[in-house]
């Protein structure tokens, strides 16, 4: 097994920058335990039948997530498939700057659920709360409401459909002390790697030419949905702090920028600003 993962590295080292972590991953899956607890192990098995097969597919590209079909976020396992985008380590940084926000919230909205990474992850760190996870594909909706079961929280998260390029779609929803959206934000032609481009799911990637679109339609709902006091965090991609910011300005919001670990712009938090004058 120790070779077979120093020539699975090397081969992968091709086309991954987490060569190793990946092959290790991989090597976990076939043989059906956690990568912790095979790295614990002595190492002396046999290459288990399979593993050649898990390497080819990541040779051609194909997301590590996508092929075990888990992926951890904050600290919590998902499951994701291929309707879903896989959660970035980047998108931490909401989950942790909502909670931080509104430790008391009990109303959740994630607009665009996708794999329920970020409500499910605030649903598991705000048990009194309950959230609503808003998604037009039935794809990612199945994921997400299996990850609510999952985790546990299916009796507080709704998984619900949901579609914000139809009119009228915010009506009814109610108002929230949390808002959450990873929207898609990428522009259109945007040089993405192959791992992103061929196999995540577009719908949830472009968002225009200038990957602006998602939030002129979101942005001018927020203060529509929010409770008094309710806070909005929504991704942004690192380039875009100042459109984003001026969208939101214009809709009545004050904006704090959360960076990501890269210290790159990476969270706007929105809250209705005060009346000016009163
Ligand atoms: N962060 C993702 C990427 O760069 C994009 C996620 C999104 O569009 N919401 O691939």
């Amino acid at each position: 097994m120790t070779q077979a993962l120093r020539l699975a590295t090397q081969r992968l080292a091709q086309t991954s920058d987490t060569a190793r972590l990946d092959a290790e991953l991989l090597m976990a899956h076939a043989l059906g335990v956690t990568r912790s607890a095979m790295l614990l192990g002595r190492g002396q098995e046999a290459e288990p039948a399979g593993f050649a097969a898990l390497i080819d597919r990541r040779a051609a590209h194909e997301p590590v997530a996508y092929i075990i079909g888990a992926q951890e976020f904050f600290g919590l396992d998902f499951t994701v498939t291929p309707d879903v985008l896989i959660p970035r380590g980047d998108s931490e940084v909401l989950v942790e700057a909502a909670l931080a926000a509104r430790p008391d919230a009990r109303r959740v909205l994630d607009l665009g659920t996708g794999s329920g990474a970020l409500l499910l992850s605030v649903l598991h760190h705000l048990p009194l709360a309950s959230g609503i996870g808003f998604e037009r594909s039935a794809g990612a909706r199945a994921v997400a409401q299996g990850n609510a079961g999952q985790l546990g929280l299916s009796a507080r998260a709704t998984i619900a459909v949901g579609d914000w390029t139809k009119p009228g779609w915010a009506e009814g929803l109610g108002h929230f002390d949390l808002i959450l959206a990873n929207p898609p934000y990428v522009e259109c032609d945007a040089p993405l790697a192959a791992s992103v481009r061929d196999h995540e799911p577009a719908s949830a990637l472009f968002a225009g030419p200038e990957g602006l679109d998602d939030y002129a339609i979101l942005l001018p709902a927020l203060p529509g949905l929010l409770a008094p006091g309710g806070v909005a965090l929504v991704e942004i991609g690192h380039q875009q702090a100042d459109p984003v910011t001026a969208m939101a300005q214009a809709a009545g919001l004050r904006v704090t920028l959360h960076r990501d670990l890269a210290a790159r712009p990476r969270v706007l938090q929105m809250q209705i600003s005060p009346k000016e004058g009163g």
